[in-house]
């Protein structure tokens, strides 16, 4: 693989680009010039849609369909982006599930799910990209986590446990990327209303929709969910500051 920095484009994969904070943060980096992979792994017609989208307001987007849990469908997402555009200057594990339940009543299969896609699914792609940044000497990568991976919430021992984990993940592989001049960080959004906040609310016996988004708020000092504007501009942000590696941002008004 031929790896060249000298365009000034920024080139960003988003995984889990389809919907949601994924599609907010793509779309934040079509706006702000860069090219955009939109990866996902089941919802093509949302991906288009998403592509469209970035295309049509001057951005540069293409969708690319690999499930992050399988490591060769990974790599070859990478070698695509490579040959494509010649360097991957940033990547962001946004991609993610819930599969919730009470802890007792869980199987193993929702166990292995959540962990595979949230946590091997983020080092997948880490390890995926990391020898074409060290080749460049560059790169931006991160890791959206969530406030769950440092609270812990009820009914998402499965989730909550990936979350975390990929805090650990963040931090050591800064330590080990910064010669490299890899930025590894982590990001925790709060609560924000997407399809999966939607299908924590109403798909399982656990969590009372309603009532869990008035929780939210009230725990919040501001009275308010996440904001998936600020969000993304947080991450567009975050994904050019030199001296900044190997940390956590709570982008909530709970106080944890
Ligand atoms: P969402 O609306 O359900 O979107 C999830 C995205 O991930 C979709 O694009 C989905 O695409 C993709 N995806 C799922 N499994 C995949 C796989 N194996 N390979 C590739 N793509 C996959 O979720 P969201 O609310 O935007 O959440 C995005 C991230 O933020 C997640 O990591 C989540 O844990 C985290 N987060 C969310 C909240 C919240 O309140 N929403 C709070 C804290 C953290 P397909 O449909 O094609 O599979």
């Amino acid at each position: 693989m031929k790896v060249s920095s000298k365009d000034n484009k920024k080139v960003a994969i988003v995984t889990g680009a389809s919907r949601g904070i994924g599609k907010a943060i793509a779309f934040r980096f079509g706006e702000k010039g860069a090219r955009v992979v939109v990866n996902y792994k089941n919802s093509f017609r949302e991906a288009d849609e998403v592509v469209a989208e970035i295309n049509n307001s001057g951005g540069e987007a293409v969708k690319y369909c690999a499930d992050v849990s399988e490591y060769l469908q990974v790599q070859k997402m990478v070698e695509y982006v490579v040959e494509k555009w010649k360097k991957i200057d940033i990547l962001i594990n946004n991609a993610g599930i819930v599969k919730d339940s009470l802890l007792i009543k869980m199987n193993l299969d929702n166990w292995d799910e959540v962990i595979n896609t949230n946590l091997t699914g983020t080092f997948n792609c880490i390890k995926a990209v990391t020898p074409i940044m060290i080749l460049q000497k560059s790169g931006y990568i991160i890791n959206i986590s969530s406030i769950c991976g440092v609270r812990g919430n009820f009914g998402q021992t499965n989730y909550s446990a990936s979350k975390s984990a990929i805090l650990g993940l963040t931090k050591s592989a800064a330590r080990e990327l910064g010669k490299f001049h890899i930025n590894v960080n982590a990001i925790l959004p709060g609560f924000n209303l997407t399809a999966m906040s939607k299908s924590e609310t109403e798909g399982n016996s656990v969590a009372i929709s309603k009532k869990m988004i008035e929780r939210a708020k009230a725990e919040s000092v501001l009275n308010t969910l996440g904001n998936l504007d600020e969000l993304s501009e947080f991450v567009v942000f975050l994904a050019s500051l030199k001296s900044v590696s190997g940390q956590v941002f709570n982008i909530d008004s709970r106080i944890i």
